[in-house]
């Protein structure tokens, strides 16, 4: 696996390999890599004949200080699993390869309500600094195919967007959301979980199934208080459940008038943030 930190070296590798007609497969993540990730490597090793991974903790899309101080780092750790299920580049750029001083890298795109729901509404700037790396690493590694998950599902369709935008040929890949056997999805934030929390966090999937099931028949609201009730623990704080359109993410009223939908919710489990989703 060949090792990039500097913007000008990993271009220039690039360069040669697509101009072998090779093609060119990418994964951003923020490390402390999980099967979730390595899912999204596989696949990109699978359809390209190159897969990269970028590692790079993008302070622009933090909008809370402590939680970007606190965000797991396990470089080492990382290289050794990217090695060990063969990526062909890991790309660990420093703060100042992303966002040079001379370079202005900000995104002036309007995501319009994809942006103001949800994780929108919860952690304001979050994605216009996720949709500003996203597009500064796509510039930098020019793949033909992106691979993201759909664990961060309201971040894939504003991805989606942002590529339509800007009319690009990059060819996006939604890829499964990778489970703990108990059904936690998994994150790099779970490290953070205490142990008597991480027994009760499965609690969110078990709800979200409950979810899916109801769905056909009952009113949103019920579903939604349902949900509410079964994760009414003192340890839970429950920010948000959503039942919203698939595509355009605005809230449903009546869910078998939409073609797809999905639950989204997000949760605090003592100080940790977790995020999941259920599609129907
Ligand atoms: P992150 O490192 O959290 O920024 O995530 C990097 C990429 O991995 C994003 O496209 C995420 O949606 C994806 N990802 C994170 N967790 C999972 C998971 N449990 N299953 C599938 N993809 C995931």
């Amino acid at each position: 696996m060949y090792q990039f930190k500097k913007v000008i070296d990993l271009q220039h590798y690039i360069t040669t390999l697509k101009s072998k007609g090779l093609t060119v497969g990418f994964a951003p993540t923020m490390g402390a890599l999980h099967e979730g990730h390595l899912s999204l490597l596989r696949m990109a090793k699978a359809e390209c004949d190159i897969s990269v991974c970028s590692i790079f903790v993008n302070p622009t899309q933090f909008n809370d200080d402590s939680d970007l101080e606190k965000y797991p780092r396990t470089i080492p750790e990382d290289i050794a699993i990217l090695t060990k299920i063969d990526t062909d580049i890991v790309f660990i750029p420093p703060v100042s390869e992303v966002y040079p001083p001379s370079l202005d890298t900000t995104l002036k795109l309007d995501f319009a309500e994809l942006a103001t729901v949800m994780e929108g509404a919860f952690r304001p700037g979050h994605f216009d600094g996720m949709a500003q790396v996203v597009n500064r690493l796509l510039d930098i590694v020019q793949p033909d195919k992106l691979y993201m998950g759909q664990k961060d599902y309201q971040q894939f369709a504003i991805v989606q967007n942002m590529l339509h935008q800007l009319d690009s040929d990059i060819k996006i890949v939604r890829c499964p959301i990778i489970r703990e056997a108990d059904g936690l999805a998994m994150s790099s934030r779970n490290v953070r979980l205490k142990s008597e929390l991480r027994q009760q966090v499965p609690r969110i999937y078990q709800a979200l199934l409950k979810v899916k099931e109801m769905a056909p028949h009952f009113p949103v609201q019920e579903i939604k208080d349902t949900f509410a009730e079964s994760l009414d623990l003192p340890e839970f704080r429950l920010e948000y459940i959503e039942i919203a359109d698939g595509e355009t993410l605005q809230p449903v009223t009546n869910i078998e008038e939409h073609k797809s939908v999905v639950a989204c919710v997000a949760v605090w489990a003592g100080d940790v943030r977790l995020i999941d989703n259920i599609l129907f």
